[in-house]
């Protein structure tokens, strides 16, 4: 990562702009007509777009993090301090694990790890109706795998409304890598293949922003990687007017109250349409993300983003 992209000031504004003065955008209307394919398309993405700029997140206790394993650590062990902080005050944890090829085992080995913090987990494809069992949890983990797989999963089964209502209402969620990704307008800035065919890209908007997890750390040899990660990113960016949060391993977005920041012991990488990506350092302030206002092109996207604001 160019060192020149390191920022003196290490507060970001939400709309592509860094506070130390690298960029200020627009996010005009005119801009979402770039896209438009017809005008029908345009009128409908019109309202949409005002409804989404009228957003302000109500999820204000969230941590999302790139990985659960880190080198030389037991699962989960390099984010427990920040874990304990999360799950505070709560006791009953329902574990979503449609992410993986094995849920009773992730059910499992999360139970084994947030047992140190006297928390109780309970996996939610083993309840008869996970949407009861949101009501009766302190607080909701998703666990990471494919992330195609686990949207598909919780539209089918009512928990992506459930859970969006519930952590809006204040309840703590954590997400770990596609978990990270669900709790994003959309999941289109996974690294999965879409393996199962989800009824839309939606997810829960919990974040007016999108996450990419295990983003490439910046190693010499990690210059490929780094490059057709950004390449893809930028692909994004072409067809979405979107912050993106490239989430390094060791490192996690934490919300708490109106407040963002990066959390762990990694970078992060920042992506706006049009510039430079730019590094970002754990405990930089990201809290102006949290008031974008997101331009993507899919009318899908945005009756889901309407939908999640009305
Ligand atoms: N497959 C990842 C995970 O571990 C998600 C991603 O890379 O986007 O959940």
């Amino acid at each position: 990562m160019d060192a020149d992209n390191v920022a003196s000031s290490r507060t970001i504004d939400g709309n592509g702009g860094v506070l130390d003065g690298i960029r200020e955008t627009d996010h005009g209307l005119a801009r979402a007509a770039i896209h438009s394919r017809s005008a029908a398309h345009l009128v409908y993405r019109r309202g949409a777009h005002r409804r989404c700029a009228r957003r302000t997140t109500m999820a204000n206790n969230l941590m999302l993090l790139s990985n659960s394993f880190s080198h030389g650590l037991g699962p989960l062990e390099h984010a427990m301090d920040a874990l304990a902080e999360v799950f505070a005050g709560g006791h009953q944890v329902l574990f979503v694990g449609y992410a993986g090829s094995n849920p009773d085992a992730y059910t499992e080995a999360t139970r084994s790890v947030l047992a140190s913090l006297g928390l109780a987990v309970t996996g939610a494809h083993r309840t008869p109706d996970p949407r009861v069992a949101i009501t009766q949890a302190d607080a909701v983990f998703v666990g990471g795998g494919n992330a195609f797989r686990l949207l598909h999963a919780v539209q089918r089964n009512g928990l992506l409304t459930a859970i969006r209502d519930r952590v809006r209402a204040g309840m703590p969620y954590v997400g770990v890598s596609a978990g990270a990704n669900l709790a994003c307008p959309t999941i289109r800035t996974t690294n999965d293949m879409p393996i199962v065919e989800p009824e839309t890209l939606a997810a829960l908007a919990l974040i007016p922003f999108q996450i990419n997890p295990h983003y490439p750390t910046a190693h010499p040899q990690d210059g490929h990687l780094i490059e057709t990660r950004d390449q893809r990113l930028t692909e994004f960016l072409e067809e979405n007017d979107v912050p993106v949060l490239g989430l390094c391993d060791g490192s996690w977005l934490r919300v708490s109250g109106s407040r963002a920041e990066l959390g762990g012991t990694s970078n992060g990488r920042l992506f706006y349409r049009g510039h430079r990506p730019r590094d970002i350092e754990p405990g930089d302030d990201l809290t102006q993300l949290l008031h974008t206002s997101p331009t993507y092109d899919s009318p899908l996207t945005y009756a889901a983003c309407w939908h999640a604001n009305s």
